[in-house]
C-alpha cells in the first residue's frame, strides 16, 4: 500500500491489502480460459463459505450489494407472492422499496433501530396471514451495527413454512451462516464487505430448486438471475461484460480468507478491532448506541457527544488528514456516526485510529464526550 493510501473504517468500500490490489494489475479477456477458470473457482467457493453444498448454487452480478438484493428479490418474489420485510434500519426499509418499485405486495414488521425483531411478532403475523410467501430480513443492519437474530427469525419461517431471503451483506464472510441448517432460499452479499475484495459485484446463494422454477419470473432482464445462473451454467461466461479485475482480485481475497482460517478466522479479527475500539472509545467518555450483546463486530455506532465544541464536520476531516477515513454521515434516527472495524485492518491501524481520535478531541477543545 502506498503511505498516503487511507484507512477505510467505514462499512465498505473498504481498506483491501496490497496482493488484492496487485491482483487487478492485468486485463482479461471476459473468454480467456483462466479468467473462466476463476469464475467457476469463485462461485464453488461462496456454495462453500455459506454451507450450501448439494442445495444453493451461487449466482454472481454486476453492481453495488443493492443490485444483487433487488436481482434477488425480483427473481424470487412473484407477483401473486406477499413478503414479510423485517425491519430496523434503512437496509431493511430498501427492500421495501425496492418491492414498491417492483409492484410486489408486502408488510412489514418494524422495530426501533436499537431493537431486534421478536420472532414471537413474526409468527403471530405469519399465523394470522395465510398469503405471506416470503420472510426478508437483514442479518447485520449496517444502519446501527446490529445482529439480528438469524436462527429465531428462520425457525420461525420455517415452522410456517414460509420462505426466507437474507441481505446479509456485511456479515458474510464474518459472521457465520449456514443456508442449509438456516433452510434458507437465498441469501445475498457483496465483493467489498468481509471477503476484503473491490466494489464491483454482488452475489446471491440460492436453493437450487427455488431458482429452477424461476424463469420468466424477474422483472429485469438485467437483474434476472435465472437467465444469469443458467447462461452461466451453460457457457461459464457472464451474460453481459464480467467486472473481470473485480473477480481477479476477489479471488485473491479469498485465498486471503482461507489462509485466515475462514469466517471464524475472520470473525477472531474483527471481533479483537471492535473490542479495542469500543474500549478505546469508552475510556475517552464515549457511549454506544448498542448494548455488547446486540452489536456486530462490522460497525460500531456511537452517540454525538454533548460538547458544542464538537463538530462532526471538523471531526471527520481532522481523521482523513491523519490517515483515517470514518463513515461520512449518519443513517440512525439517533444522533451519532460510525466507525467500522472490518476490512484488511488489524489492532494497530484501530489503535492509530483511536490515537487520531484523542488528538483531535484535544485540538477541537472537546472535554464532555457523553450525549
Ligand atoms: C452495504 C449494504 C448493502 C448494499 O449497499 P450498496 O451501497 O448497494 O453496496 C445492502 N445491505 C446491507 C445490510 C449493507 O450493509
Amino acid at each position: 500500500m502506498s503511505p498516503k493510501d487511507p484507512y477505510l473504517l467505514t462499512p465498505g468500500p473498504l481498506t483491501t491489502s496490497a496482493e488484492t490490489k496487485k491482483a487487478m494489475l492485468r486485463d482479461w479477456g471476459s473468454r480467456d480460459e483462466a479468467f473462466i477458470e476463476i469464475n467457476a473457482q469463485v462461485r464453488r467457493r461462496l456454495v462453500g463459505i455459506a454451507g450450501g453444498q448439494g442445495s444453493h448454487v451461487c449466482v454472481p452480478l454486476q453492481g453495488s450489494g443493492t443490485f444483487i438484493v433487488e436481482a434477488a428479490l425480483g427473481t424470487l418474489i412473484g407477483r401473486r407472492d406477499k413478503a414479510l420485510v423485517l425491519i430496523n434500519g434503512a437496509y431493511g426499509r430498501r427492500m421495501t422499496k425496492i418491492l414498491d418499485y417492483m409492484g410486489r405486495a408486502y408488510v412489514s414488521l418494524e422495530t426501533p433501530e436499537d431493537t431486534p425483531p421478536d420472532a414471537h411478532d413474526m409468527e403471530k403475523i405469519l399465523a394470522a396471514d395465510p398469503g405471506i410467501t416470503h420472510v426478508l430480513a437483514v442479518h447485520c443492519e449496517t444502519t446501527s451495527g446490529i445482529l439480528n437474530p438469524i436462527e429465531d427469525i428462520a425457525k420461525a419461517a420455517a415452522a410456517r413454512g414460509r420462505r426466507l431471503i437474507i441481505d446479509a451483506m456485511s456479515s458474510f464472510g464474518a459472521v457465520e451462516i449456514n443456508v442449509g441448517e438456516l433452510r434458507c432460499e437465498a441469501v445475498m452479499a457483496s465483493s467489498n464487505k468481509c471477503l476484503e475484495g473491490a466494489p464491483g459485484f454482488g452475489f446471491a446463494i440460492i436453493d437450487e430448486k427455488s431458482l429452477s422454477a424461476r424463469q420468466g419470473a424477474a422483472h429485469s432482464l438485467s437483474l434476472d438471475l435465472y437467465d444469469q445462473w443458467t447462461v452461466m451454467e451453460k457457457t461459464r461466461q457472464w451474460r453481459f461484460t464480467p467486472p473481470t479485475h473485480v473477480i481477479a482480485a476477489f479471488h485473491e481475497a479469498l485465498n486471503q480468507f482461507d489462509a485466515e482460517g475462514g469466517v471464524q478466522g475472520r470473525n477472531v479479527r474483527y471481533s479483537g478491532n471492535c473490542l479495542i475500539l469500543v474500549e478505546g472509545m469508552r475510556a475517552m467518555g464515549f457511549k454506544t448506541l448498542l448494548p455488547d450483546e446486540l452489536q456486530a463486530p462490522i460497525i460500531v455506532t456511537f452517540h454525538t457527544p454533548a460538547d458544542p465544541k464538537f463538530d462532526f464536520r471538523a471531526f471527520y476531516d481532522s481523521l482523513n488528514a491523519r490517515g483515517y477515513v470514518i463513515y461520512p454521515g449518519k443513517l440512525t434516527q439517533a444522533d451519532s456516526f460510525r466507525i467500522g472495524c472490518i476490512g484488511c485492518l488489524g489492532a494497530p491501524e484501530i489503535k492509530g485510529a483511536l490515537k487520531a481520535i484523542r488528538e483531535t478531541l484535544e485540538e477541537m477543545g472537546v472535554k464532555e464526550t457523553a450525549p
